[in-house]
């Protein structure tokens, strides 16, 4: 792990004293190049810990210079990269809330330009938009900020089940291909939301060559003002970051396993959208089935169906689907719908 890029720090500075533990625990493995804590925090809903504040930057500054580790925080807007580099910040992100705003984005470019600094790391937008990301990037690089990276924190979703926000590798991925010079950073702590599974997403970002990870930790992390459940201690992290296999570029097998595990996602949520577009489906069928009980109309009308049948079929055809397959689901998919419409006139 010599060659990556491993930031650690807690989610939000929420004491002098906690930065400078978590810094302090941090630094006693050689793993760790870099401080991360969130000092202005933007928070999806009002309410929840807004960060520390300008306060906080001082400590971070602080807690790297006793450690003899660089820093980074992030920053949203003019005013904090302002703060940020009066207190002598020279590396930062910018978040997944920002990504998705190019008046931000350019704003936050605009005011590093031509400034004594180190990197910008870019967190990919909430939402699945490669483009976005795409943007961001290029704002930055059109202001010639140097050591430009990307940290992949997954992609937020309607329901999610196993992790927080889904990673949909193939994005990442997409823009590494496009992007070689651009260093990509993973950030398990997001994708997962949870403890138990950050060592498994970390060592796929490690077979899928990642350039880095970006975890959080905390000193008590039950008790942390922030992101409690997807925390651990420092001595946690560090355990976990030796159980990491390091595989070599030669033995081509790991790296195509976990492409492999990449594309069995994928399957795994196009099977989820599937069923959730069948489900709504059904209910308009079921509303349909209100429609005729009023109406008093017969739930089977054979030409209406013929006719969408045929469409269907060509429809399907044209995608790449077997006419036996497209027979057999069309009817399937019929009953279904008399099944719901049934239940409904009932
Ligand atoms: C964070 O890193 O603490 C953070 C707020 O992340 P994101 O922008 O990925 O939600
Ligand atoms: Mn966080």
């Amino acid at each position: 792990m010599e060659n990556k890029l491993i930031i650690a720090g807690p989610c939000s500075a929420e004491t002098e004293a906690q930065v400078m533990e978590t810094a302090q625990k941090l630094a006693k493995s050689e793993t760790i190049k870099m401080l991360r804590a969130g000092i202005w925090k933007p928070r999806t809903r009002p309410g929840s810990f807004e960060g520390v504040g300008e306060i906080g930057l001082k400590w971070l500054i602080n807690a790297g210079k006793e450690v003899n580790l660089p820093v980074i925080t992030e920053v949203a807007n003019k005013d904090h990269v302002k703060l940020a580099l009066k207190a002598g910040f020279k590396n930062f992100w910018i978040g997944a809330r920002t990504t998705v705003n190019p008046f931000a984005v350019q704003e936050i470019a605009d005011s590093l330009q031509g400034k004594d600094i180190d990197s910008v790391l870019i967190k990919n937008p909430i939402n699945p938009d490669l483009q976005l990301w795409i943007g961001a990037i290029e704002r930055f690089q059109k202001a010639e900020i140097p050591n430009i990276g990307a940290i992949h924190r997954g992609f937020s979703a309607f329901k999610t089940n196993k992790y927080r926000n889904e990673p949909l590798w193939e994005i990442p991925l997409n823009l590494k291909e496009m992007f070689p010079d651009v260093k990509m950073i993973c950030d398990p702590s997001h994708i997962c939301g949870r403890r138990d599974i950050l060592e498994e997403v970390s060592q796929k970002a490690m077979d899928l060559e990642y350039d880095g990870l970006m975890i959080e930790t905390h000193p008590t992390p039950d008790d942390a003002w922030s992101d409690a459940k997807q925390q651990v201690t420092p001595e946690t992290l560090i355990t976990m970051l030796e159980h990491i296999v390091m595989r070599s570029r030669e033995n081509k097998n790991p790296e195509s396993e976990a492409l492999l595990d990449v594309f069995r996602g994928e399957i795994n949520n196009i099977d989820s959208q599937i069923l959730e577009i069948l489900g709504k489906r059904m209910r308009v069928a079921e509303k349909i089935g209100a429609l005729k009980k009023q109406n008093n109309i017969t739930i089977l009308q054979s030409e209406r169906w013929k006719k969408v049948k045929e469409e269907r079929l060509a429809f399907g055809l044209e995608n790449g689907l077997t006419e036996k397959f497209l027979k057999r689901y069309l009817d399937a998919l019929h009953q279904e719908s008399i099944r719901h419409q049934t239940k409904v006139m009932n």
